[in-house]
């Protein structure tokens, strides 16, 4: 598909929040070219970038293979641990119920997210997950980096598709 929108590319001297995050943003764009939902995640470890995804439900036929799943996987075997206490997790839309447990499974230690779900968030959005009481693992959460590119990404994605759809339901059905 067609994605209206450019690349990020930020100055590497300010490896900051908005820095990581527009690195997230730009694996949206391609998930985006590819057809997929325009989401995207990196894990980061002291400054350095350790797992970099988008979603690829589409490509794999996988409903789990959400950017935020394939980032912390790619984190894993980076670090050779399972534990990903260090790692900041940027992601451009907050997590599902289904990444925000991955977080708490792989006790990560931040979870940076641009824009909120209020249908299936996991991370205050629809759900709460991390504010349940009784898990043993808490990850910082900083919601709003990079939010109106975001949301807007997946604005046009939608609108695109929708189109598509219609103009599929518009075609004269072969016979
Ligand atoms: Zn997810």
């Amino acid at each position: 598909m067609d994605c209206p929108f450019p690349k990020q590319h930020l100055s590497q001297l300010h490896r900051d929040d908005a820095f990581f995050m527009s690195l997230a943003y730009n694996q949206a764009v391609d998930a985006f070219r590819a057809g997929e939902v325009p989401v995207g995640a990196v894990a980061v470890r002291e400054g350095e970038v350790i797992g970099a995804a988008h979603n690829a439900v589409v490509e794999t036929g996988d409903p789990t293979a959400h950017a935020e799943m394939l980032a912390l996987t790619q984190a894993t075997r980076v670090l050779g641990d399972y534990r990903l206490n260090a790692v900041t997790l940027f992601v451009t839309k907050e997590p599902c119920p289904m990444c925000a447990g991955a977080t708490i499974m792989a006790r990560v230690g931040r979870v940076v997210y641009g824009v909120g779900d209020p249908k299936m968030g996991g991370m205050g959005g629809a759900l709460d997950i991390p504010a349940v009481a009784t898990l043993n693992h808490h990850p910082e959460v900083t919601a709003g980096i990079g939010e109106e590119e975001a949301r807007r990404i997946l604005q046009a994605f939608f609108s695109q598709r929708r189109g598509q759809d219609r103009r599929e339901a518009s075609r004269p059905a072969e016979s």
